[in-house]
């Protein structure tokens, strides 16, 4: 597979989490802080990506991903096109490369990709041209680098530290590719307190995850933590879920205040979305004083904006060397 990242550690496109050192990670985070303004603020306006061209191309639903990378990209100044695309089932890898490849010849730089298939922004990097470049915006159940790191920029703002962190992450964690990103993002930081909570038939693999404690009661999970993550059941990504029962799960794995009151007395809230109120959170504990889930929200564009920014800015000196 090509690099991530070019021979002097600038990022060229960003997949995965994995193998990217805490200095990289650290500065994503902290240009993305930079460009983070909260609701009511006039948003930040740059030109970072000035004459730059960005694709989403997102062959699986998104709300706030793509809307995030969107507005991020407009706001350093980029042109953008987003287009939504049925995922067709045969040769996808070959039938997304013809897209990429007219977009390409359309001259465009960055393109975003979300898709259901995976392994698909490996091979997608290893086919584009070597002046453009992808960032995945969700593959499969492996990686969502983007939501890893909002994840950690959220925490870092509130806790200022990742050591000694306790972190639990319940719910369907064998189909998330959230679990998978924030996980790695976290350990590379240095928290080393990892709880996974969740139902024996939605824990991941034992070889997946090592150093993760695991629990299938969530009283037991979530007791003492500093941060309480919450994942949605991804039905879309199971063979047979008709036979989940959402009010079953409620009792037994929903998060409530009561439940709440089991975790550290400032324990954050966190929620990838889409929720399912009354299903994996209640809407009290989701809407109440701990809950930071707008807040991820608010991160998700200015996280994005660092990374496209990072990105141009590598493109810009593989384009014009000293
Ligand atoms: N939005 C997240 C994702 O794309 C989480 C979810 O869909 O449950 O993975």
């Amino acid at each position: 597979m090509r690099s991530q990242q070019d021979s002097a550690g600038g990022l060229r496109h960003l997949i995965t989490l994995g193998g990217l050192a805490r200095d990289a990670l650290t500065a994503i985070l902290d240009r993305a802080e930079a460009y983070r303004r909260f609701p009511g603020q006039p948003a930040y306006e740059g030109r970072e990506l000035a004459g730059v061209t960005v694709a989403n191309l997102f062959y699986e639903p998104s709300t706030r991903t793509r809307a995030s990378f969107d507005l991020a990209a407009r706001r350093l100044g980029a042109h953008v096109l987003n287009m939504d695309l049925q995922s067709s089932s045969r040769a996808k890898g070959e039938t997304m490369l013809d897209t990429i490849y007219t977009l390409e010849a359309m001259n465009t730089d960055i393109f975003v990709i979300r898709d259901s298939e995976a392994g698909l922004p490996e091979f997608l990097i290893d086919h584009v041209d070597p002046h453009v470049s992808v960032i995945s915006a969700g593959e499969a159940h492996l990686s969502h680098p983007t939501q890893g790191l909002l994840d950690v920029l959220t925490i870092r703002a509130h806790k200022r530290r990742f050591a000694g962190l306790k972190v639990a992450i319940v719910g369907d964690i064998k189909h998330s590719r959230v679990a998978r990103s924030t996980s790695q993002a976290l350990a590379t930081l240095g928290t080393t307190d990892l709880r996974l909570v969740a139902p024996e038939a939605l824990l991941p693999a034992e070889n997946e995850f090592r150093a993760a404690q695991r629990f299938t009661r969530i009283e037991d999970g979530i007791a003492g933590a500093d941060v309480v993550m919450m994942l949605r059941i991804q039905k879309e990504r199971m063979v047979q879920s008709a036979s989940l029962d959402d009010a079953a799960y409620f009792r037994e794995f929903g998060l409530t205040a009561a439940r709440l009151r089991l975790a550290a007395p400032s324990a954050l809230v966190m929620h990838p979305g889409p929720m399912n109120r009354g299903v994996e959170i209640s809407s009290d504990v989701a809407d109440g004083p701990r809950s930071v889930i707008r807040e991820q929200v608010n991160n998700g564009v200015a996280v994005r904006m660092a990374v496209l920014a990072a990105i141009a800015a590598t493109l810009t000196r593989q384009r014009h060397p000293l």
